[in-house]
């Protein structure tokens, strides 16, 4: 019998799964809450020694659990997090500067376009405060302990991972991998490195930055519970996720619905750059072989049932939208465009604000919650259509996973606007799963051809015929509804 556990960092909670190779499934998990800060407006940051201790708990909670049978613990990170280190102490020097911090935005916005272009060709990403490189710069300019520490050659940067794992190997292991890089916007992911020109531009010395090892590489050791095991497989959240999802080869595709939406889109070993506005950027890397991705997200999804339930009191469930938006045939015309903060891929308004349109007095509120639901649907469509029209590769299938997954209406709905089967697994931790098969893969447990038995079939929605002539309809007005929001 033998036990690995997948700790998942995410940005609320941190956990740890205990994953059951012989039965191929989590036996055991357990989670800590870690608070965020928000100490002026657009500014959100994180304790880093908080994430340290409560992923230490979990993992201890995890390895008494596993006792012998613990072979190993792969690793799955919220991503962009930047964290800066005092590689003598190993005590952050000042707060984590969290993925959605916009301080520097404004800093971003007036990069020169020279600068702006070599971002988007080394990096795969759309310039912007979202990822790692802006933050890093903005703490060595304005933390008076980063500078001192810069100065007497100790500081350490990187990302949750990279700090995670110099704690946990007692500052042995300065190292990350290359689906976290991917997100600094420093990391050149045709060649794999850290790109000199970028780090010249934004003053960045290579030595701060850990380095890069492929996902199922070796990340150290870590002792836990007096037993010491490889700390073996690591991958940025949603990399983890497609992963997890076994989506391995170009037009598998990966939906992860909570708060807001992530969409993966495996391109193989091409690396395509978005003329829609998408990032790319690298899906995962085996050994040599790295597979890219095209990433679309869409910043609410399940937030807008959220609304519905605590903003308009439509709904007191999240849940209970799936019974209400399957209790009329259609919307009878009312549209919902969720663009409460604006709109990201493929239309980047950030001041186009959610509107609700076609509504008449036989309005009724299932209406308005189906059409809802059906907005996080055409939003994915959306995302879909660019990568389809970027890549010239069709998707085949989509898989799902994340909260607003459990909701079959919109799964189907979903299903009937792609036009494609949409498949969720019987287990949603896609992300925990992910990490479990990279340590699983870096130790030899398993085989890269065997990894698909990993994921447990669940349900599969068929596109159905009726259902599609509706929603191929409703996108249309979906579209027309975006026009009227983007005015
Ligand atoms: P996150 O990781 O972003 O916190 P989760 O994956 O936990 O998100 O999903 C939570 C989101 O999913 C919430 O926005 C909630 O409104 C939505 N949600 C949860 N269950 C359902 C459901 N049955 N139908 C629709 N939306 C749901």
């Amino acid at each position: 019998m033998k036990y690995l556990i997948a700790l998942d960092a995410g940005t609320t909670s941190v956990r740890a799964f205990v994953y059951d190779l012989s039965q191929k499934k989590f036996v055991y998990r357990a989670q800590q809450e870690v608070g965020q800060s928000f100490p002026r407006p657009g500014w959100v940051e994180q304790d880093a020694n908080e994430i340290y201790f409560k992923a230490a708990y979990v993992l201890d909670a995890c390895a008494r659990f596993a006792g012998e049978a613990l072979a190993g613990v792969g690793i799955t990170n919220q991503r962009e997090t930047v964290v800066l280190w005092d590689g003598v102490t190993g005590d952050p020097v000042c707060p984590a500067i969290g993925w959605q911090c916009r301080r520097t935005a404004a800093w971003c916005a007036a990069l020169d376009e020279e600068t702006k272009t070599l971002i988007r060709t080394r990096t795969g990403l759309v310039p912007d405060a979202y990822f790692s490189a802006s933050k890093l710069r903005w703490a060595l300019d304005h933390v008076p302990a980063a500078g001192q520490a810069l100065r007497a050659g100790r500081l350490r940067a990187g990302t949750v991972d990279s700090f995670l794992i110099w704690k946990l190997t007692e500052g042995k292991k300065f190292v990350t991998d290359v689906t976290n890089a991917s997100r600094t916007m420093l990391f050149n992911i045709r060649d794999g490195r850290w790109d000199g020109e970028l780090l010249e531009r934004f003053d960045v010395g290579a030595d701060l930055l850990p380095s890069v090892r492929a996902c199922d590489a070796r990340f150290g050791e870590v002792t836990l519970c007096g037993r010491t095991v490889p700390l073996a497989g690591v991958a940025g959240d949603q990399q983890a996720a497609l992963f997890g999802q076994g989506c391995f080869s170009p037009g598998m595709g990966k939906i992860t619905y909570g708060t807001g939406l992530f969409m993966l889109f495996n391109t193989g070993e091409t690396c395509v750059a978005s003329s829609h506005g998408l990032i790319t950027t690298i899906g995962y890397r085996i050994g040599e072989r790295t597979a890219y991705a095209l990433e679309g997200s869409m910043f609410h999804a399940g937030s807008g049932v959220q609304w519905l339930r605590d903003g308009l009191g439509l709904i007191s469930t999240a849940a209970e939208s799936e019974q209400l938006a399957g209790s009329v045939p259609s919307t009878e015309g009312v549209c919902f465009v969720p663009a409460f903060t604006g709109l990201g891929a493929p239309y980047w308004a950030p001041d186009a604000r959610a509107i609700l349109t076609g509504v008449t007095r036989g309005t009724k509120r299932a209406h308005i919650v189906r059409a809802v639901l059906e907005s996080i649907a055409y939003g994915a469509r959306d995302l879909a259509e660019c990568m389809q029209r970027d890549s010239r590769v069709p998707l085949s299938s989509v898989r799902v996973d994340g909260g607003a997954s459990a909701n079959g209406f919109l799964m189907q709905f979903q299903a009937d606007v792609l036009g494609v089967p949409v498949d969720r697994p019987a287990d949603p931790e896609s992300t925990a799963l992910g990490a479990a098969m990279l340590c699983a893969l870096s130790l030899g447990l398993t085989e890269e051809r065997e990894l698909s038995s990993f994921r447990a079939a669940g349900r599969v929605f068929t596109p159905d015929e009726s259902g599609t002539k509706t929603a191929q309809e409703g996108y249309r007005g979906y579209l027309d509804a975006v026009r009227r929001a983007l005015c």
